[in-house]
């Protein structure tokens, strides 16, 4: 069926339309139906807390193993399903998923669900959120939602009063990217978070004195605001120890691992295995 709207489309524009809007429009064919059929699949990073090296939880990440192109990456299709809306039904199947899959590990260990700006301006995320624990039996402090200061951009009161209410059921809220995007040290008092994650293009340059400086400094504000720290995108032991000792709490990167399949996941998570690679 796809293929056949394909074709259609393909002659009615062929004309005016560059190759880039075609296949786009292709690509939002195939989401649209994807999501119905219900063909994503969830990769999970481990996350590593540096006082004691444990393992306490996972990052989901979004993957769309594609029939005929592959596995195609979130950076790829997020945006897309930003722009068509189609990011609510496919945010509330990651948050469904994620829970259910996390309530199979043992009951210390937290999932991570990233949360677009997009659900936020739908009413119904703090149901989505609710359902989502209620059947997957998950107790609430150990989901963590990660967002993007992008979210305050719009109605910041009404996101904020959102956030309020999700954390009332228990739930941990993380500030991630930081960094990057827009970054106004204001919302840092107004945000009511858990957790703030620097963003790794910051961990990349950290043996820069420059970024360094900034990742004290933000440790410094998050201490202060009662939020622990992750530095994401760590890859070398000399960016694990830096980051260490610039006070971080949480690490996350390819050092430690790679995201997981769902059954490798679940290993690491009960120790089975050390380390993996997907
Ligand atoms: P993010 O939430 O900041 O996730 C971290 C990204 O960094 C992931 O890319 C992860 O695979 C990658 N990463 C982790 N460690 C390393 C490292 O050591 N080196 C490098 N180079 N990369 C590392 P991924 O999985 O491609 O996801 C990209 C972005 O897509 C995510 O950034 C997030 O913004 C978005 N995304 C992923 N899944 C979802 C989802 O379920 N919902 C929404 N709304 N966005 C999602
Ligand atoms: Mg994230
Ligand atoms: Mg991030
Ligand atoms: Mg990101």
């Amino acid at each position: 069926r796809a293929k056949a709207s394909s074709r259609n489309t393909y002659c009615f524009y062929e004309a005016g339309m560059d190759a880039a809007v075609e296949k786009r429009m292709q690509l939002e064919i195939e989401m649209r139906e994807a999501v119905v059929c219900g063909d994503f699949a969830l990769h999970y990073q481990p996350v590593l807390r540096l006082a004691d090296e444990q393992i306490v939880g996972f990052e989901a990440l979004m993957r769309w193993p594609h029939p005929t192109r592959g596995m195609i990456s979130p950076e790829a299709f997020i945006p897309l399903a930003e722009e068509t809306g189609q990011i609510v039904p496919l945010g509330d199947w990651a948050l469904r998923e994620a829970c259910t899959e996390a309530a199979s590990w043992p009951n210390d260990l937290r999932v991570a669900v990233n949360v677009s700006a997009v659900q936020f301006q739908q009413p119904g995320l703090e149901q989505s959120v609710v359902s989502a624990l209620a059947a997957s039996g998950l107790a609430p402090h150990r989901l963590e939602l990660e967002i993007t200061e992008s979210v305050l951009v719009q109605d910041a009161e009404a996101v904020i009063a959102c956030l309020h209410r999700l954390r009332s059921v228990g739930v941990r809220i993380a500030l991630d990217d930081f960094g990057t995007g827009y970054s106004s040290l204001s919302y840092l008092r107004r945000f009511p978070f858990d957790k703030i994650k620097i963003d790794r293009s910051f961990i990349r340059e950290i043996s820069d004195p420059d970024a360094a400086a900034i990742v004290r400094a933000v440790v410094g504000i998050a201490t202060h605001l009662g939020a622990s720290v992750t530095a994401e995108g760590v890859e070398t032991v000399a960016q694990l120890e830096q980051v260490r000792q610039e006070g971080c709490t949480e690490v996350q990167g390819y050092l430690i691992s790679r995201p997981l399949l769902t059954e490798q996941a679940t290993e690491f998570a009960r120790g089975e295995r050390v380390r993996a690679a997907a």
